[in-house]
């Protein structure tokens, strides 16, 4: 499943997931207020994780927003909308807004 991808792009899936990664501490450890990510919070971040590897777009990909293929199932994707809504503007203070524009963007 790799093989058809491009490194480029492999480089841009794993940024995706470091940031989704942050978005979920940010929203476990400041919005329910755990110290460690929480079982729901750990399922999420392994979904979203797998959902990065499979997407078929990579690097071209429109963003999750646009997407036709809407490959969450719904009740993940009301969770990282959440996750998104909480963590979204403060992420902003770590990374650029470019990167961001993959998961808010219009
Ligand atoms: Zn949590």
């Amino acid at each position: 499943m790799v093989k058809e991808k491009t490194k480029v792009s492999l480089l841009y899936i794993q940024r995706q997931k470091k940031i989704i990664e942050k978005m979920i501490r940010l929203y476990c450890q400041k919005k329910e207020g755990h110290n460690s990510l929480c079982p729901s919070c750990i399922e999420l971040l392994d979904y979203a994780s797998k959902r990065l590897d499979y997407c078929p777009y990579g690097k071209n990909k429109p963003a999750c927003k646009r997407c036709k293929i809407h490959c969450y199932k719904p009740e993940m994707r009301l969770k990282i909308q959440k996750v998104m809504r909480f963590a979204g503007p403060r992420m902003l203070i770590y990374e650029p807004m470019e990167t961001l524009k993959h998961w808010f963007g219009k």
